[in-house]
């Protein structure tokens, strides 16, 4: 048995699953990077551990810091697919460092593999249409992985690792009937139906009417003669607390039916209109959402701004509100004209990850840009195949060409990528030369004057010791 439903476990499966990859193709891909890395994004390859004097969480704190600069070139396998080849290293510390997260993130590099499987199409159609582990997992192994070992054996190895997360993770108790890892406190209260008699498909967010922590409305729902439960209370710090397991239906809603179907959630607020929240429980309850929509295969949250459609569940509504089955302002008016709101955040993290930079529009030429680190690299041509020729260093530049988000130098020293804005922002038109400017001025007010421009000329420069 190779598959232990740990949260990295269930986050690879989910992504992948999101990514639109077919159960089988998921399998069959994770199989492989098992084989490859244990699952482990910040795996470094066990031979070169010695060798380099690293440990995986060595080696991947020392790259963060930039105090290992040899990550691209030291042939050692690492991440989650062991990249090993020096181009391929070297893409997935410009894309770590283009997206601000670690090497070893285990989010940084899935975006990563997708956008390299994506690359390699015939393995890219076969993973999202595959109907058996095996297929998936072969033509990972000869087209992507490409280990020295391709042999027979090695085919059947990697498939039944495939095949054990896929008899896990297809098996619906195991996935659906799990909790948020996100939770901080747990304390389950009796208050609540186990099992629940439907599938989790919706998501109701409540005010708990007091700013308490996770703990405080968890110990609550345990200890009240009231029955009243939430599956999941957020605290005004950000707190997050389980109460009554995904599997069972929770007392919340004053709808058995609604909340059968639906994860409850009570969100710490104030005690009167509109019941605001903090700013902490509201990023909490985002993540909360967000992961209760991955693992129970909610791809996408749609919320409606009429009542008709929540309660019957129409036009794919899946967010619904205690005010609408019994007479309370409940979630309050802070959260419910949130509503739409969390769903876009939602849906964007959800089908998102692939964090698609944003479309950068570019003054006409010349332009200058700022670069913000000291070591841009500057290519030969537009674009990452061309060659290193220099850096820039940090400062202002002028941009007299654009190709593909690449600008070219006025120096003529090549070509910097401006799509990184965390490396070179778009300062605007091209500063002009500050000495036309003063010129320019003074030609003005002597303009303006009506004295002999030839004599003011001749006394400025009698003034300023200049011939
Ligand atoms: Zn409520």
């Amino acid at each position: 048995m190779i598959a232990t439903g740990s949260t990295t476990e269930r986050a690879i499966w989910n992504f992948l699953t999101v990514k639109g990859l077919s159960p089988a193709g998921v399998a069959g891909l994770m199989g492989n990077l098992y084989a490859e890395s244990g699952l482990k994004p910040q795996n470094l390859q066990n031979s070169f551990e010695k060798k380099l004097g690293y440990t995986d969480d060595s080696y991947t704190a020392a790259v963060d810091s930039g105090q290992y600069t040899n990550f691209v070139h030291d042939s050692a396998g690492y991440g989650l697919a062991q990249w090993t080849f020096w181009s391929r290293k070297e893409a997935l510390l410009n894309y770590a460092k283009k997206t601000g997260a670690s090497i070893g993130d285990l989010v940084m590099q899935l975006d990563f593999l997708i956008q390299e499987l994506k690359g390699y199409t015939a393995v890219w159609e076969v993973l999202r249409t595959a109907r058996t582990v095996q297929e998936a997992s072969n033509i990972v192994l000869t087209k992507y992985e490409r280990p020295a070992d391709m042999s027979s054996a090695v085919k059947a190895r990697r498939a039944a690792y495939g095949q054990d997360f896929y008899d896990f993770y297809t098996d619906k108790e195991v996935t659906i009937m799990s909790n948020s890892s996100l939770v901080t406190y747990q304390n389950i209260t009796k208050h609540k139906n186990s099992p629940r008699n439907h599938a989790i498909d919706t998501i109701t967010i409540h005010c708990i009417v007091g700013q308490w922590t996770a703990k405080q409305g968890c110990d609550f729902f345990a200890t009240t003669d009231r029955d009243c439960s939430a599956n999941y209370v957020v605290g005004l710090d950000g707190s997050i607390g389980l109460s009554v397991d995904e599997a069972d239906r929770s007392w919340c809603s004053s709808n058995s039916a609604n909340d059968n179907r639906a994860v409850t959630i009570e969100v710490a607020s104030d005690t009167t209109h509109p019941y605001a929240v903090t700013e902490a429980a509201f990023a909490a309850l985002l993540d909360l959402v967000t992961d209760i929509c991955q693992r129970n295969g909610i791809k996408k949250l749609i919320w409606s701004d009429k009542k008709e459609d929540r309660v019957n569940h129409l036009n794919g509504c899946n967010m619904t509100v205690h005010r609408d089955y019994a007479a309370k302002s409940c979630p309050g008016d802070y959260l419910y004209e949130r509503h739409g709101a969390i769903a876009a955040e939602v849906n964007r993290r959800l089908g998102a990850a692939a964090p698609a930079p944003a479309p950068v529009e570019y003054p006409a030429t010349p332009f200058t840009v700022r670069v913000l680190i000291d070591d841009l690299n500057i290519r030969t041509g537009a674009g990452m195949a061309n060659a290193v020729k220099g850096q820039t260093g940090k400062g202002t530049f002028t941009i007299v060409e654009v190709q593909n988000g690449w600008g070219k130098l006025k120096s003529g020293a090549g070509w910097i990528y401006l799509e990184n804005q965390s490396y070179c922002t778009i300062v605007g038109d091209a500063q002009p030369d500050p000495a036309d400017v003063l010129a320019k001025e003074l030609a003005e007010r002597v303009k303006g004057s009506g004295l002999d421009p030839a004599d003011v000329l001749a006394r400025v420069k009698k003034i300023l010791g200049v011939s």
